[in-house]
């Protein structure tokens, strides 16, 4: 069994662990990347799932982690590819945004280039190897150190698009994505910022490969819930796939990251039977800046609803003088906001989402 050539042999019924060295001139010198594969007992699709293309998303990789004890390969049909940080060099200095190798965004320049800079290669290694074998991709994420956020799951819009293949692969994507079950679903159509390239999840579409980006947790904490809302996330999207059979599988499992995450070692208090999320679909991602540097006073929490016009923060300089009151441009929730005060002339301040 063959799913991925980089990984080798699969052994159906087996979790086996990987130290892979990705492809790339200036990937050369790396330390390897762990990867884990639950390859399950019977045939199925491949979900890959990663954290870490930013390097300070903590819940999103303990999700990976965990996914990889609490994933039974008897119970599950397909395979399931997980790899818990992509961007490590960011991961081991603390570096929120950016890979520190060429302080590029890796999350703005898939699909990558095999002859580009750090980012650029580790991104194209990433979609080469890893999502383009897969029937489905899950990238994990959450606000980066300087970012509280509520959680929320990207994927790509098939309003306005033409091609019936690509319509397909973004109505797919967007199962998968309300399949999640967190309160939002953010559908977009182009990229929230001018970049190189595209994010992971849009990146992955462009292959054929339904795909969805999911956050919780953030400002550089290890938030439980966090990690559980997305550990839970993925399963559903497995059951979604039919890689779980039955609800009772799919419950065991989540019981089981239940009682790993339970602080207090009490089974019972997570273990309730899964609640019905109400998820709200977006289709605008308005994202504000300041246009002077100094220090961000926010008015508004992640998660609050905003309105356009509404005051939501000053920035103020460092004799205490406010230099800018910062207005939402929209109706909307607070989907991202930045909590670090001191902020640089253009310096993003949150993210809102929009109907
Ligand atoms: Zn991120």
């Amino acid at each position: 069994m063959l799913p991925l050539p980089i990984l080798g042999e699969l052994t159906p019924g087996t979790t086996q662990r990987h130290l892979i060295k990705l492809p790339g001139a200036a990937l050369a010198n790396d330390e390897l990347r762990p990867v884990i594969s639950v390859a399950g007992a019977k045939p199925g699709p491949v979900l890959f799932v990663n954290a870490g293309v930013h390097g300070g998303e903590y819940p999103a990789v303990e999700a990976v982690i965990r996914l990889g004890q609490v994933l039974d390969p008897k119970n599950i049909s397909g395979t399931v590819i997980l790899m818990p940080v992509l961007n490590l060099p960011a991961f081991r200095t603390r570096t929120p945004f950016v890979c520190p190798i060429d302080n590029v965004n890796p999350n703005r320049v898939f699909p990558g280039d095999p002859r580009g800079s750090y980012s650029e290669q580790m991104t194209h290694a990433l979609i080469n190897e890893f999502v383009v074998h897969a029937d489905a991709y899950v990238d994990l994420h959450g606000g980066d150190i300087p970012e509280a956020l509520v959680p929320f799951v990207i994927c790509r819009s098939e309003g306005g698009v033409a091609d019936s293949k690509a319509r397909d692969v973004a109505a797919r994507s967007k199962q998968l994505a309300l399949a999640f079950e967190l309160p939002y679903v953010l559908t977009v159509s182009k990229p929230v910022q001018p970049a190189k390239g595209l994010s992971s999840y849009a990146a992955a579409a462009e292959q054929g490969i339904p795909a969805v980006l999911a956050e919780a947790g953030g400002v550089g904490q290890m938030q439980e819930d966090a990690v559980a809302l997305l550990v839970r996330g993925v399963i559903n999207v497995m059951r979604h796939l039919k890689m779980i059979e039955s609800v009772a599988d799919a419950t065991a499992i989540a019981n089981d990251e239940a009682r790993i995450t339970n602080d207090e070692g009490n089974p019972t208090a997570k273990t309730t039977a899964r609640r019905a999320v109400a998820t709200t679909v977006l289709t605008k991602f308005e994202w504000v800046y300041t246009k002077s540097s100094g220090l961000w006073y926010p008015e508004v929490a992640a998660g609050d609803t905003v309105t356009e016009g509404e005051q939501i923060g000053t920035v103020g300089d460092l004799f205490g003088d406010t230099l800018e009151q910062v207005v939402s441009p929209v109706n909307g929730v607070v989907l991202f906001l930045t909590i670090n005060p001191s902020v640089l002339e253009n310096g993003l301040l949150m993210g809102i989402g929009a109907a």
